[in-house]
């Protein structure tokens, strides 16, 4: 499992660790639009299919998770590939991780009925972020 040499579809250009670079300076799960963005900010000059295909590129090499938080959602990247779970804003739409540990008998439970079997799981957990809510409160309040 330590392979002497690195294989060619998996080495950074500078192109690729700029864009890298970026993705995992952001905590804020950006869409493919987003670290287009912030890329050009760094490089001047980098094409929209450059950072596109890098992006491919590093989910399909594990560097990178994709994160489709509903139809209509542009698919935003995640820097962790490690399991996670996440708090999604319906009012801002802002992303947090957060680890929602799910009991393995809980998953026998749901899966029995079916004969389903579970391999993993991921939670998203709608609301809104301390932010909006005291914003919220706020205006519902009226009158101060
Ligand atoms: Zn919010
Ligand atoms: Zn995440």
């Amino acid at each position: 499992m330590t392979p002497t040499t690195t294989p060619t579809s998996l080495r950074f250009t500078p192109q690729r660790r700029a864009i890298y670079d970026v993705l995992c300076e952001s905590e804020d799960h950006p869409t493919a639009g987003d670290i287009l963005e912030r890329v050009q900010r760094r490089v001047p000059g980098i094409g929209a299919a450059t950072v596109y295909r890098t992006l491919a590129w590093l989910v399909q090499s594990g560097q990178a998770a994709e994160l489709r938080l509903g139809e209509a959602d542009a698919t935003r990247y995640d820097r962790s590939v490690h399991r996670h779970d996440h708090l999604v804003c319906v009012q801002c739409g802002q992303v947090e991780d957060v680890h929602v540990p799910l009991d393995h008998k809980l998953l026998d439970e749901l899966a029995g009925p079916t004969s389903f079997q579970p391999s993993g799981y991921d939670v998203q957990i709608h609301g809104r972020c301390a932010r909006c809510a005291a914003a919220n409160a706020h205006n519902v309040g009226g009158i101060a």
